[in-house]
């Protein structure tokens, strides 16, 4: 956090607004941007003597072209605060009610367009700006008049300013680049600068071929309006023949405005316009005036912006770990992105081939993509940011960890550690056994096993049920207390009665993934029968092929393996199928469940997640069909109205005990 880096952001991102507000053409996506950006706002926030007046993080972006005619704004337009997860609209809420109570919010599409701001008088339309600088827009009253859904003439004679968003629908914006494409011209990016380039052309003939439209969603001046709320001024335009988006919901919690989020994720790909998020605005117009502004954002509203599933970033190295069945994969280490919701510094490059067919060189700014769950992976590398300094990509030869040479399968595009003794690979098949999906045991984390393998106090899976010989000494690492102590020895003693499939995967047996140990599980019932079944018998079953089969028998000839599971056995290790009478039945199975406050030791998605993977419903407000009330710190209304219905409330504690996470 220096200054010279504070000066380099501040000079980048003015570069950066350059290219986007002036020329309509970025050189960086958004989230690079936003990624900048947010750097910049975290060292100004650590050093407030560092802050200027002229920071890009105090100004609104945009500039005025030379050519247009310029307009100086009544009312500033601003740009919006943006946030990107659940947490942070929470923070959000929380800092609306420390100067309001009982707010309502309104939830809009976060249009990807440019802002308009029209401006009538005598019921005509005078002139359309753009936003400008915040201050100074620019006159681009001839090409507003070409788009048709923004009316000339309005039954309102007095003194009006309506402003909105002007976007390039997704299929003008196909056909616009479609024709630039066969002209040989440049193409848009994306409908936000399709749109903002063809709204700042001097030639009004332009942008009246673009197909663009507009929607409306503020009144900057609302004194002598018919107005309170932000859902009268959205009537009130619509009543005028103002275009007005229909999705738009009030919300009486911040649970419902998260439920809109959610909502609008999923519509997203099938509207027919490009929106990047959701508007929350507090809904009263008095509200908002005593919450007012700061330099460049409404303090009453806010952008939550959806999370990018694809990002760039850039590739630091490239680094090699070893599997639990011994299997070498290369990693890209990157500069931290947000991806998806989560922040990734690592990501899997798959393999060497993988690596050699799409050219991926240490110091590439590459692609990284994060759908759901998936682990993180570099999807290709932007060769047309080369600089010359990239390194080629090598394999290397030996265990990076044990040091013995690497072998390469028949058929298999990756190489293997064979060494059994092979640390990594030890560690690699203990955390496997103990993760959340395998025998699930609380409190046995990644690093956990690794300090404690490198202790010596486990060494092998069966070591674990013998945890509690080492309780003095494991006591004596710092951080051990005898609470998490009694924890893990609870927890560890509490997995040998999970139903076999558990056991099954946890056992880390090649090509048998969490589902595939379910079927063999359901089919077999206990573990002896499935290590007794015969090839024949094995790929009878559904979903069982070659592989599996003979990767069942190969684990079951091993003596070391034949070794662990009697060891497992003879430690009272539960080696039956219970699924039908234990997993999927929870007390949430079935029933509705509202989350609310605060939350400490999960995330609401995490929460929310787990209910519904238990047959639950998620629901946003408490009613008499609330079964349950999972409440965090600071819980308010809806506390106390599960209180009053008599609704069973479990606090954090309480659930994590409950459901064992
Ligand atoms: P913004 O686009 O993130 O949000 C503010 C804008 O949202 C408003 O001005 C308005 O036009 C629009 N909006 C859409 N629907 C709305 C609604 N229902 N209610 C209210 N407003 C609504 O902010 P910005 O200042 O215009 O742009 C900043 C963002 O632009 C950055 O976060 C970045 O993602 C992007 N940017 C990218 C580059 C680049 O080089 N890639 C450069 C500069 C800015």
């Amino acid at each position: 956090m220096s200054i010279e880096r504070l000066n380099e952001l501040k000079e980048t991102l003015n570069k950066y607004n350059y290219q986007y507000y002036v020329l309509d053409k970025p050189t960086v996506t958004d989230q690079e941007y936003d990624t900048l950006m947010e750097e910049l706002i975290r060292i100004e926030q650590a050093h407030p003597e560092w802050l200027t007046s002229d920071s890009p993080s105090q100004r609104v972006g945009g500039q005025v072209l030379e050519g247009f005619k310029k307009i100086t704004h009544r009312v500033g337009m601003m740009s919006l605060g943006d946030i990107f997860n659940e947490d942070e609209v929470y923070e959000f809420n929380q800092r609306i009610n420390n100067t309001l109570v009982n707010n309502d919010y309104v939830c809009e599409l976060k249009l990807d367009g440019l802002s308009v701001s029209l401006v009538y008088d005598q019921g005509i339309l005078q002139y359309a700006a753009t936003r400008g600088d915040g201050t100074v827009g620019e006159d681009i009253t001839h090409n507003v008049k070409t788009i048709r859904s923004i009316p000339l003439q309005i039954d309102y004679l007095d003194h009006l300013e309506v402003r909105g968003e002007i976007i390039m629908p997704k299929k003008s914006f196909e056909r616009l680049n479609k024709e630039r494409q066969i002209a040989g011209e440049s193409l848009f990016a994306n409908c936000r600068n399709a749109a903002a380039g063809s709204v700042r052309q001097l030639d009004s003939s332009i942008a009246a071929k673009r197909g663009l439209d507009a929607y409306l969603y503020h009144l900057p001046i609302t004194d002598n309006l018919p107005v309170t709320t932000q859902e009268e001024c959205l009537e009130f335009m619509r009543s005028l023949g103002f275009k007005i988006n229909p999705y738009i919901q009030i919300c009486h919690s911040i649970e419902e405005v998260c439920s809109y989020i959610d909502e609008a994720g999923k519509i997203r790909a099938d509207l027919p316009y490009d929106i990047d998020g959701v508007v929350i605005k507090v809904n009263d117009l008095k509200k908002q005036g005593r919450l007012g502004f700061t330099a460049k954002v409404p303090k009453w509203a806010i952008a939550y912006k959806f999370p990018a599933e694809e990002v760039i970033t850039r590739l630091k190295d490239i680094i090699f770990t070893v599997g639990r069945t011994g299997q070498i994969t290369p990693n890209a280490v990157l500069n931290p992105v947000r991806v998806a919701g989560s922040t990734v510094q690592r990501a899997t490059l798959h393999n060497e081939d993988n690596i050699i067919k799409k050219d991926i060189r240490i110091g590439d700014d590459v692609v990284v993509r994060k759908a759901g769950d998936v682990i993180p992976e570099v999807v290709r590398s932007l060769i047309e940011r080369r600089t010359g300094n990239e390194r080629p990509f090598e394999m290397i030869t030996v265990c990076p960890m044990c040091g013995q040479p690497l072998s390469k399968k028949a058929n298999e595009a990756a190489y293997y550690c064979l060494n059994d003794n092979c640390n990594s690979k030890n560690i690699e098949r203990i955390i496997h056994f103990a993760s959340r999906d395998a025998m699930n045991i609380d409190g046995l984390g990644d690093k956990i096993v690794e300090q404690l393998y490198n202790l010596g106090f486990i060494k092998e899976i069966e070591d674990l049920y013998h945890i509690a010989d080492h309780e003095l000494e494991i006591m004596a690492i710092e951080g051990f207390g005898r609470k998490s102590m009694d924890n893990l020895i609870n927890s560890i003693e509490n997995s040998k009665k999970n139903s076999l499939e558990r056991l099954l995967f946890g056992l880390g047996i090649k090509g048998i993934g969490s589902k595939m140990a379910d079927v063999l599980s359901k089919e077999f019932h206990t573990l002896d029968a499935l290590l007794e079944a015969d090839y024949q018998t094995l790929i009878k079953i559904k979903d069982v092929g070659d592989t599996i089969a003979l990767s069942l028998s190969q684990y079951k000839r091993d003596p070391k393996n034949q070794k662990l599971i009697a060891h497992l056995k003879d430690l009272g290790v539960n080696m039956t199928y219970l699924k039908s009478e234990t997993i999927h039945q929870s007390i949430f199975t079935n029933k509705t469940v509202v989350v609310t406050g605060t939350l400490q030791l999960f995330t609401r998605k995490e929460i929310k997640d787990y209910l519904t993977s238990q047959g639950a419903n998620v629901t946003g407000s408490v009613s008499q069909k609330t079964d349950y009330v999972i409440a965090g710190e600071n819980p308010g209304s809806k506390y106390d109205k599960a209180r009053a219905l008599g609704i069973t409330i479990l606090d954090e504690e309480t659930f994590k005990k409950e459901v064992q996470l």
